[in-house]
């Protein structure tokens, strides 16, 4: 059986005897891990078995385990490697976007995401946490569980100002539910609460509302961008049961 299909290469682990086990992103069938040989031959560009890289791919499938045929590179983003910041930060979002992503099931809002996500990375010179939050959060749209920032996520009132955020109730919560209502209760139980304002709001409702492209030359404030990876990363976490990349450990460090 033989497949065709663009994709982005997500990891690469070498195995024995030259040979390396590759996990791509196909447009076409979703994720799906292949083993290639390390050698660079004619099929086989060495660049298009890279970390980032987008390509073509031709796969085959025998004896249940995929090998890639053939590979032809399209986008390398090599400018990725460029900067450390810039680096570790696509590098989050390779494995957030794995962590994502179930075995051999096509997603292909997701792999236009991670597409543009890549290509917008790798021309930025700052900002790099703006087009992460962005993206963590358009790839939670696709999901289905956009956070809830028109009405109280705890009592449903529609006018809810933004006092908190609730994660694990996936949303806004009013300002009546964070002082004097029975709700109280429940909120003060709620160890993934935290308290935004309006501008954080407006931010989410902005990134919600608009394509990742647009976000091109968008640079948030510092400590805004953080708050907001740092919502995202527990909203992931919760309502998709996903764990955090190792590779957010290692951005700790850098900032
Ligand atoms: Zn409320």
């Amino acid at each position: 059986m033989y497949l065709e299909t663009d994709a982005i290469i997500l990891r690469v682990v070498k195995t024995l005897k030259g040979r390396m086990m590759v996990l791509l992103f196909t447009e076409k069938y979703g994720k799906i891990s292949a083993g290639a040989f390390q050698r660079v031959n004619k099929q086989n560009s060495g660049s298009a078995l890279r970390p980032f890289a987008f390509g073509f791919y031709e796969l085959r499938k025998s004896l249940g385990i995929f090998q890639i045929n053939k590979s032809e590179i399209k986008n390398g983003f090599f400018s990725l490697g460029e900067n450390l910041e810039r680096f570790v930060n696509a590098s989050f979002i390779m494995e957030f976007t794995e962590k994502l992503l179930p075995e051999e099931a096509p997603f292909p809002a997701l792999f236009e995401l991670l597409a543009d996500f890549l290509r917008l990375i790798a021309h930025r010179t700052r900002g790099f946490d703006t087009l992460v939050v962005a993206y963590m959060l358009k790839s939670m749209q696709i999901w289905g569980v956009t956070p809830e920032l028109d009405i109280c996520s705890l009592c449903g009132a529609t006018q809810p100002g933004s006092s908190g955020f609730s994660v694990k109730h996936g949303g806004i919560v009013c300002n009546n539910c964070t002082t004097e209502s029975e709700n109280i209760d429940i909120l003060l139980k709620d160890e993934l609460i935290y308290m935004v304002n309006f501008d954080i709001v407006k931010v989410m409702k902005y990134l919600i509302q608009h394509p990742l492209k647009h976000f091109e030359g968008l640079v948030l404030e510092d400590s805004m961008a953080k708050k907001l990876r740092m919502i995202f990363k527990e909203h992931a976490a919760y309502h998709l049961d996903i764990s955090m990349p190792k590779t957010e450990y290692f951005l700790d460090t850098l900032t």
